[in-house]
């Protein structure tokens, strides 16, 4: 046990400034063998993160990876790969791939291997079947932010327009509505306005909820080139490794952040740090916004958020003097019970202090999923094909007309959202679900309630690379994917750069692209001829970049995924033909918004309290995050990897302050329990001041962390509220 805590140790407070970005050589990657001398090379995005990495993959005479080295020409990671990106080959090769369809017996209860004509087959007659008793809305689909553009594309296209599905969604709702919906308001379009060299062009960088030293450390790395001295304001309940490295750390309270950045707002006006000019011309709503915020004293900020009246403003005071001040955001602003309105509480501060359009500033959420903005686009989940709007007539016509079908076969109802059809499910309204890519018995709210949801599913068809993820268990049906760099297609990353990744290595066995896996299902359901024209990921990009003509994303101008590449990714909008993209380009530079009128929206709310307090019996909040840059999400890649693994704790751990564990006689490395409404979990105690007294944290990537959870949602973007969660830690 010892040996596991030093481990815990090690990897919780060893080096800090972007320990893990490696270079070629740090693990003897970049010597490759003489047996395995490169044939060629070939560049591909990286499949994890959003960052969007370029890596350089050496082929061997087959045209198969056999290595891989960070690209140091491409503008976005200049060389550098974090941990995930150097093994990304590896988890290809895991001994667990599933490498032909399994379908359950219904006698043994076994999943059993058969053909791909045999699985199909099945797959068509047990959704239809589910649809014939049902009605067409109780098939249901949960994708992922993880396949490439052209597969979510033409997936949510047959879904909705093939299948007949109309509660579509997707694990994106899990990290990035928030963004998406408070863009949308604020600015008229889903549009992070910003581009990675504002990382190193900001005199002031604000981070709130965003611990992109673990989470991006090719983004923190930019901070770190940053010639400016910049001051570094991290907004964090727990001091995490971001926070270390900080100029100023905020330790508020969790969830507090909504009214700590109305305090803000307020003490910004002032100290007479408001951009009257850029506010008259280009938003709308701030007068109304500066009454609300009047309340919002300092007295009354300290008293709410546990943050001081001087701390308060000397954060103030330092945006107040910055002539180029970014903000910056991820999941612990997006997945809160008010998430929407606190993003919207962000972009605020940007928009009344004039910090954005310009180089380094900007109201900057931080992309979780590699594809996570290609699903905010394409995924047709709530948005239709391309950000069109479900409800729109005029909108469905448009892109029936693009995609060569009949308008009425898009349906002008929205989606439900993923907790909705959760819901849906447990009320027996849907039958059938179809999870592709995402490991929702591990990573879903609550978790603990899946199993009873699941056994209330008639079919459950799970499309993963591998059948060892604790959904691909429950299937009845699993059908073998192929992974990252086994297929090709654009992921579109945090700064809106288009990338493509490369098809470097065969998928095993009978395992097929996702995108081909699409085409088959089409065919087998009858539904083949609407998606003749998506013969290909390549031609699918070509229907992507019609359905784009007009729209803020607009990125017609993109000749191919050779342009793409020869350009080192390109940022949309790139409307015009044979434009030369410039490498960096940020958005608003004109003051111009895509609301109706062009102005920026002020949005805002009332603070309202934490959806579970603690109390007597839970008197500690857990904060859920992730744990270190070799993890990724559950783990189901990441796992695969020895180097990884021997750089990331192995045992699920709970990190306690040590007034909370003297309280409850808990030692460093002690055997306790974690107990929620929900669950009673194991694990082993961190002792550290790291987290606050009276918070407790634990890495998001151990399967059993969701089981305490508590399921709140924003009511705005729907996105759950993984953060706070009121627990005991007693002895085990
Ligand atoms: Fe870059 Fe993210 Fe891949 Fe790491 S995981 S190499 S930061 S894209």
């Amino acid at each position: 046990m010892k040996k596991e805590v030093d481990a815990l140790l090690h990897a919780r407070q060893g080096p800090m400034t972007s320990e893990l970005v490696l270079r070629p050589g740090d693990f003897g990657l970049g010597h490759v063998p003489a047996r395995l001398k490169p044939a060629a090379v070939a560049k591909s995005i990286c499949g994890f993160c959003s960052t969007g990495c370029s890596l350089k993959v050496h082929l061997n005479a087959s045209g198969e990876a056999v290595n891989l080295t960070p690209d140091p020409e491409y503008p976005v990671n200049l060389g550098m790969a974090c941990p995930k990106g150097w093994e990304a080959l590896t988890p290809l090769a895991a001994t667990d791939r599933v490498t032909t369809p399994l379908l359950r017996n219904r006698l043994t209860g076994q999943l059993e291997p058969v053909s791909w004509e045999r699985a199909l087959t099945a797959f068509v007659e047990n959704f239809k079947g589910i649809q014939a008793r049902h009605g067409d809305h109780a098939i249901s689909l949960l994708s992922t932010g993880q396949i490439v553009t052209e597969e979510m594309a033409l997936l949510g296209a047959l879904a909705k327009f093939g299948l007949g599905m109309l509660h579509v969604d997707s694990n994106t709702r899990q990290c990035m509505a928030t963004s998406h919906v408070a863009y949308k308001q604020s600015f008229g379009f889903d549009a992070p306005p910003f581009t990675y060299a504002d990382f190193e062009e900001s005199d002031v960088l604000f981070f709130i909820g965003a611990n992109p030293c673990i989470a991006h450390p090719i983004m923190w790395q930019r901070v770190m080139m940053n010639q400016h001295q910049p001051a570094i304001i991290v907004v964090d309940p727990r001091r995490t490794e971001t926070a270390m490295l900080a100029t100023q750390h905020l330790a508020l309270r969790p969830k507090a952040d909504l009214t700590l950045l109305y305090g803000l707002a307020r003490e910004l006006i002032y100290l007479g740090a408001v951009k009257r000019e850029f506010i008259d011309a280009h938003t709308a709503g701030f007068a109304e916004f500066v009454q609300f915020i009047e309340t919002f004293t300092p007295e009354r900020t300290a008293h709410e958020t546990g943050i001081s009246v001087e701390e308060l403003r000397r954060c103030a005071e330092t945006i107040a003097r910055g002539q180029r001040v970014s903000f910056w955001w991820t999941m612990g602003v997006n997945q809160s019970h008010e998430a929407t309105r606190t993003a919207q509480a962000i972009i605020n501060l940007a928009l009344m202090t004039g910090n954005i359009g310009r180089p380094g500033t900007g109201a900057n959420s931080i992309t979780g999923q590699c594809n996570a903005m290609g699903s905010r686009l394409f995924g047709n989940a709530t948005s239709l094909l391309g950000g069109y709007d479900f409800a729109n007539a005029a909108h469905r016509a448009h892109v029936a007309a693009i995609l060569g079908i009949d308008p009425t076969q898009i349906p002008s109802e929205k989606s439900w959202a993923y907790d909705q059809i959760i819901d849906g499910i447990e009320r027996g309204d849907i039958r059938g679900l179809w999870i592709i890519a995402t490991n929702t018995a591990h990573s879903w709210i609550n978790q603990g309630r899946f199993a009873a949801i699941r056994a209330k599913l008639d079919f459950l068809v799970v499309q993963d690379m591998y059948a060892t993820t604790e959904t691909a268990r429950l299937a009845d049906l699993v059908l073998p994917a192929a992974g990252w760099g086994e297929k090709e297609g654009v992921f579109i990353n945090s700064e809106r750069r288009l990338g493509v990744a490369r098809k470097v290595a065969r998928a095993p066995g009978l395992a097929l692209s996702d995108f081909r896996i699409f085409q088959l299902i089409a065919e087998a359901w009858g539904c083949g001829a609407m998606f003749r024209e998506w013969s290909s990921p390549a031609a699918a990009f070509q229907i992507l970049k019609k359905l784009s003509v007009g729209q803020p994303f607009d990125f017609f101008g993109i000749r191919d995924y050779a342009h793409i590449e020869e350009a080192r990714g390109i940022q949309w909008p790139l409307p015009e033909r044979g434009a030369d993209p410039a490498p960096e380009r940020r958005l608003f530079a004109d003051g111009k918004f895509f609301t109706r009128d062009g102005r920026a929206k002020f949005f805002f709310d009332e603070p309202r309290p934490m959806p579970e307090q603690a109390d007597a019996h839970y008197p500690l909040i857990l904060l859920t995050g992730r744990g270190t840059s070799a993890q990724w999400h559950t783990g189901s890649r990441t796992n695969k990897s020895a180097i990884l693994r021997k750089l990331a704790p192995t045992v699920q751990h709970v990190e306690i302050n040590p007034a909370d564990a003297a309280q409850v006689g808990i030692s460093d490395g002690a055997k306790v329990t974690v107990q929620s409404r929900r669950a009673a979990v194991e694990a082993v105690a961190l002792v550290t001041h790291v987290v606050q007294p009276g918070q407790v944290f634990m890495p998001m990537h151990f399967p059993d962390v969701n089981k305490l959870t508590f399921p709140a949602y924003d009511p705005h973007s729907r996105q759950p509220s993984y953060k706070a969660c009121a627990v005991r830690v007693t002895k085990a």
